[in-house]
């Protein structure tokens, strides 16, 4: 049933930022379980569109509706509290804790940080975070401290902390920034284990990465919607390739 899958509807949202809209009536809808990319040139939009569904920034028309609910006039911790979760493109992880305390702490991020220790930790709670080091890679890497890790190993340990929060939708901002051709693999390959227990939304630009994703693909250009289609599709598509080269 195709309206039980959904579980996010942009609905012509506008954003206008003093009469300059940075989005002009974007819709976009995610179903249960699946990955999207967002792709654009610079300027489109898109990290508008990821302020305004997590609440930062407010639509000046147009709603956004998140498991059946208009969440458009939501403060933004009560829309995170609802099952949405953002990574930046910056690594905001906690350098002097170890890379499983960052994980228990997103783990928890509805109480006080310093009450997860004094608490202890369930057995329940401790699986689900070895889970997460199994699915970002960093097993091995669980007791150093997370500000002795690799560029992109922090990458990765803020994309576990993202699914530590348990979120249903997951709000990927350039997760390959900075990152080399083995790196940007390992990513995808990272990505891909989260779909299906997640809704991920990647932006992303680096063609390589989005055909490792193998996702479907949504274009957009002066905030407004351009096109939908398969990487192949999208690779090959006139119009789409007219905006990249800015004609
Ligand atoms: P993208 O992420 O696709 O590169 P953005 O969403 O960051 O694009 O920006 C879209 C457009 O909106 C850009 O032209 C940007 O300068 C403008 N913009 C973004 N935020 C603001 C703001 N707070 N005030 C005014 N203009 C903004
Ligand atoms: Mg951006």
């Amino acid at each position: 049933d195709p309206v039980t899958n959904l579980l996010l509807a942009v609905d012509g949202v506008t954003v206008d930022f003093d009469g300059f809209k940075a989005l002009n009536g974007f819709s976009l809808t995610l179903d249960r379980g699946t990955l999207r990319v967002l792709i654009g040139p610079n300027g489109a939009g898109k990290s508008t569109l990821c302020d305004t569904i997590i609440g930062r920034v407010r639509a000046t028309s147009g709603r956004v509706i998140f498991k059946g609910q208009d969440i458009t006039h939501l403060p933004e911790h009560e829309i995170v509290r609802r099952g949405i979760c953002r990574k930046f493109q910056t690594p905001g992880v906690l350098s002097g804790l170890s890379v499983v305390d960052n994980l228990m702490i997103a783990a928890r991020r509805d109480r006080r940080w310093w009450c997860s220790f004094r608490q202890g930790v369930d057995a329940e709670e401790k699986a689900r975070v070895a889970d997460i080091l199994e699915t970002i890679g960093l097993a091995d890497r669980a007791h150093i401290p997370a500000g002795q890790l690799a560029h992109g190993e922090k990458q990765w340990l803020e994309i576990g902390m993202v699914v530590a929060t348990r979120a249903d939708l997951l709000l990927l901002d350039e997760p390959t920034a900075g990152m080399g051709p083995a790196e940007t693999s390992q990513t995808a390959a990272l990505i891909r284990r989260l779909v299906g227990q997640h809704t991920v939304l990647v932006i992303d630009h680096d063609m390589s990465f989005l055909e490792q994703l193998d996702a479907r693909v949504t274009v957009m250009h002066q905030g407004q919607f351009l096109k939908e289609g398969s990487v192949a599709a999208i690779r090959e598509d006139a119009d789409v390739a007219a905006v990249y080269l800015g004609r």
